[in-house]
């Protein structure tokens, strides 16, 4: 089964966000579960969990079918200790928000050196970030996203995301989100159809595909290998609309939300309608 659907607001309250979900004809979505751009929120009232759960099962949206994103603001590989601890704690804020809503796996970008400590240095604290927030909750996965590697951001191959799962003492509960954007503008040829190949394949042998938890179909505005991260509408950017087809035809990504982080969100219905098209066409 193929769960397709945007990253939806959740204005007014995380119960909205299954709401947005099924007005487009989505059967996947994406959410903040607490303010992106503020370090701190009050917590989530038992009346907003208990409706976010009442309308994910009247809408019949499982937690296999939902990835909730967290704060840009987090950096897990922070190089200065003050960064790091309100990270750390704004990430465990995140998790628990995830185990009370019911929800099994977080997706996030793993972190930036900010050119004042080594890759490998950082890459080692977002390992440690995680095994302490891990050990604190329960039953929610950390999904690290593949970056366009742009600026400082650590993430952007294959090598270094395992390198992190490496170093993850609870390999049950990490897990990996690849943007598509994010992997062409990194150097990885998705819209060729060897290229769409040897990515997989590459990504199979480095990373294992039981590892994937999600995935963003994001076209771009960037050519191949710019380390930029701009996303375009399907079809309108560099990838077009091959790589999306060849996905929504292949099981090796059933199962899993596979979600929209399109710019243009007045042609998202149209842009799930589009990839459910191209299954079997
Ligand atoms: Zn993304
Ligand atoms: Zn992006």
């Amino acid at each position: 089964m193929k769960f397709v659907g945007s990253h939806v607001s959740a204005a007014g309250g995380v119960e909205n966000a299954p709401l947005n979900a099924q007005k487009i004809g989505a059967n996947a979505f994406a959410l903040f579960v607490k303010n992106q751009r503020q370090w701190v929120a009050p917590p989530l009232s038992q009346k907003s969990i208990q409706l976010f759960k009442q309308n994910c099962q009247e809408y019949d949206f499982q937690s296999v079918q939902i990835l909730p994103h967290d704060s840009y603001l987090i950096n897990l590989g922070h190089p200065d200790t003050e960064g790091l601890e309100k990270s750390r704690a704004a990430f465990l804020d995140e998790i628990q928000r995830c185990e009370q809503l019911g929800l099994d796996r977080l997706n996030f970008h793993p972190g930036s050196h900010l050119n004042q400590i080594s890759e490998e240095e950082c890459l080692h604290r977002i390992a440690e970030s995680l095994n302490i927030v891990l050990e604190k909750t329960n039953g929610v996965t950390a999904v690290l996203e593949n970056t366009a590697g742009q600026g400082t951001n650590m993430g952007f191959t294959f090598e270094q995301i395992r390198y992190i799962i490496d170093f993850v003492e609870d390999k049950s509960r990490v897990g990996v989100c690849i943007d598509t954007c994010h992997a062409y503008s990194a150097g990885y040829d998705l819209k060729t159809e060897e290229g769409f190949e040897k990515t997989w394949k590459k990504f199979d042998e480095i990373i294992g595909f039981q590892y994937l938890k999600g995935m963003h179909l994001n076209d771009t505005k960037k050519n191949f290998y710019s380390r930029v991260d701009r996303h375009d509408s399907l079809g309108a950017g560099f990838l077009g609309e091959k790589p999306f087809q060849r996905i929504m035809n292949d099981v090796r990504f059933d199962n899993i939300p596979l979600i929209l982080e399109t710019p243009d969100e007045t042609i998202w219905q149209e842009e799930i309608e589009r990839l459910r098209s191209f299954i079997n066409a």
